[in-house]
Formats: C-alpha cells, sequence, structure tokens
C-alpha cells in the first residue's frame, strides 16, 4: 500500500472535541472509502494456516477510556493476534522483572525485519526490543520461568484485560507455525548460546508459537489494550496493570518499535503507538482517549497490515487527534 494514499475527504482542520464524539459515523465512512484498497497486500503465508484467511475481510473498533464501543465491519470476528501478543506478553515480563527486564532486551529500533537473525551476533544475543521475534523469545522466556504454562497466563490476562472469557489460542494455527518455525528455533538456540535464555529453547517456543496463536477480535483487542491509554488501569476490570509511568514507557516502545522496521514511516503517517502482527492486525492507543484495533489480512511488504495502516491514518486525520 502506498504510504501516499491521499485521503478521500479534506483533514480536519482544528482537532474535534474528544470526549463527546461519536465515533461510528467516521468508522462506517473510513469503512466505504477503502472499498476500493480492500484485498491489497499479501496474506501472510509462511505460517500456512494463516494463508487460509481471505483478504477482504475489514474490522476497526474504537474503545474509549470511559467505556464507549464504537465498531464498523467485520469488529466482532476474532482473528489470529500473532506479534500483538508481543504486546501483553511484554507487559506481564515487565510487571514481573520491572527495569531488569530491560538487562535481557533492548529498548531500540531494530531498523531489520522481525525475524531477522543478523544483529544478534553483534549485539552478544541482547535482542534490540521486546516486539521483534528475537526480544519476544526473550520475553517468553521470563513467563515460562514464571509460570508452568505461559500460554495459559497469557490468554488468561487478555481474558481479564478484555472482560471475555471465551479467547483462547487455535491450535491448528500453534501446529501450524510450529511446523515451520526453523527460523524461530534457530533464533531461540542462538540466543540460548549467548546465555539470554533461562529455559529450554524448544520450551520457548513452543509457548511462544501458542500466544501467537491467541484469537481475539478487533472489541477485544481495543479494551484489552485500553490500559495503555489509561495511565495502566484496565476500564475493563479495574485491575492497575502497571502503574502510569510504566504504562507510558511501553506506549513510548509501541511507538518506536511497534510496527517492524516500519515503525519511523507509521508513526509518520498515523501518530499513535501501536503494535502490529501477521495476523493483519494494529492496535493503537492514544493516551486519555481510547484504544483502537483494525484488521484487515493483506500485508504490505513490511509486514504491517496494508489497508489497517491506511485506515488508521485516515483516523487520525479525520478526527485531528493524535499524540502529536
Ligand atoms: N508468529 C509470528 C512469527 O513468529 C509472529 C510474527 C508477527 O506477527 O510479526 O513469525
Amino acid at each position: 500500500m502506498a504510504a501516499d494514499t491521499a485521503p478521500p475527504f479534506a483533514p480536519c482542520s482544528s482537532p474535534l472535541p474528544a470526549m463527546s464524539m461519536n465515533y461510528t459515523p467516521i468508522l462506517d465512512a473510513i469503512r466505504r472509502d477503502l472499498q476500493p484498497h480492500l484485498g491489497s497486500g499479501r496474506v501472510a503465508d509462511y505460517i500456512p494456516e494463516l494463508a487460509k484467511v481471505r483478504a477482504d475481510h475489514f474490522g476497526m473498533a474504537i474503545v474509549t477510556v470511559d467505556g464507549q464501543v464504537y465498531r464498523t465491519g467485520d469488529a466482532d470476528v476474532r482473528f489470529s493476534i500473532q506479534s500483538i501478543s508481543k504486546l501483553f506478553a511484554c507487559t506481564l515480563a515487565f510487571q514481573l522483572l520491572g527495569d531488569a527486564l530491560w538487562e535481557r532486551v533492548g529498548r531500540e529500533p531494530s531498523g531489520t525485519a522481525f525475524n531477522s537473525l543478523v544483529q544478534l551476533e553483534f549485539e552478544a544475543g541482547k535482542p534490540r526490543n521486546p516486539f521483534i521475534n528475537a526480544g519476544a523469545l526473550v520475553v517468553t522466556d521470563v513467563l515460562c520461568r514464571r509460570f508452568v504454562q505461559a500460554e495459559t497466563a497469557l490468554v488468561d490476562f487478555v481474558r481479564r484485560l478484555s472482560g471475555e472469557a471465551g479467547i483462547g489460542y487455535d491450535l491448528r494455527v500453534a501446529q501450524s507455525e510450529l511446523a515451520h518455525a526453523e527460523r524461530n528455533r534457530a533464533m531461540a538456540h542462538f540466543i540460548a548460546s549467548f546465555g539470554n535464555l533461562e529455559m529450554p529453547a524448544d520450551t520457548v517456543i513452543d509457548a511462544y508459537c501458542r500466544q501467537c496463536a491467541i484469537e481475539m477480535s478487533c472489541v477485544e483487542l481495543a479494551r484489552a489494550a485500553l490500559f495503555l491509554a489509561n495511565g495502566g488501569v484496565s476500564p475493563a476490570s479495574g485491575e492497575s496493570v502497571l502503574d502510569a509511568s510504566s504504562a507510558k514507557r511501553l506506549s513510548a516502545l509501541m511507538l518506536t518499535c511497534g510496527t517492524y522496521d516500519a515503525a519511523g514511516d507509521f508513526v509518520y503517517r498515523v501518530g499513535l503507538p501501536a503494535k502490529s502482527g501477521v495476523g493483519g492486525g494494529i492496535v493503537a492507543v492514544l493516551p486519555g482517549e481510547f484504544a483502537v484495533c483494525v484488521w484487515s489480512p493483506g500485508l504490505d511488504a513490511t509486514g504491517n497490515s496494508a489497508v489497517g495502516s491506511l485506515a488508521l491514518e485516515w483516523l487520525t486525520t479525520r478526527i485531528g487527534r493524535s499524540i502529536f
């Protein structure tokens, strides 16, 4: 998807007041204007089970910190959250270890593909950030060390955050990824060779593939990420997930590292901290106001949802609001 696709409307010249805003007509208009683009991009096929998903799905949901839900299209259809799970896994690991987490994982954008191995050699097995695969494997190692079943702890966590007890992971997707996980397996063993894994690499890979296979809808993901827009407190559960300062820090990491090596271009276009996944989902937050999730399975060359990125760009352009 071209980054310079012009919006079919005049950008908002003065920000619209947020709290009283009804986002439904805006979401519907975005969906309508995106029709010519639906189906563009390429559905991830390196995990064969993901290749079965139709490319022309489109859903989008906004959940505000005062509990209003706005949705359009396939906003209630569950999809494979893939790397969006890295956001929740990192939150749990940050809860457990605090700043000690950063002794094992960095906080810099990688500038390389999400599944790249090259930096690990030069940087002695310390991944650049928790949102690339290498960093996520170290984060999952932290969870495997703490919980009997890391993926179950993560599923319980997103169930609490979203208030949806029916969330789980798709075993077929997990097995499909496990059967094609040579690259992630190599990465885990390589990190282990530098002493940066505490659990066996195969245990970590198994938990990682299952957590990536969690299925959630746009509404559920927006609800689950809302604590980041709300000073670290989940409005759905009332749970203090992180203190306000840690929520700020995690959001900052999403901004700089959450959309693979396209993070710079994505922030330029959208202006929100976000985390994407190769299932075609992107979750983003506007602090103090809302969390938004969009799903459209066709990916651009950097692995981000092509139509999803465009939808978020058009959203912040239309409402005249972003973090800037
Ligand atoms: N399970 C995927 C992988 O490890 C996640 C990638 C992603 O969504 O970025 O390749």
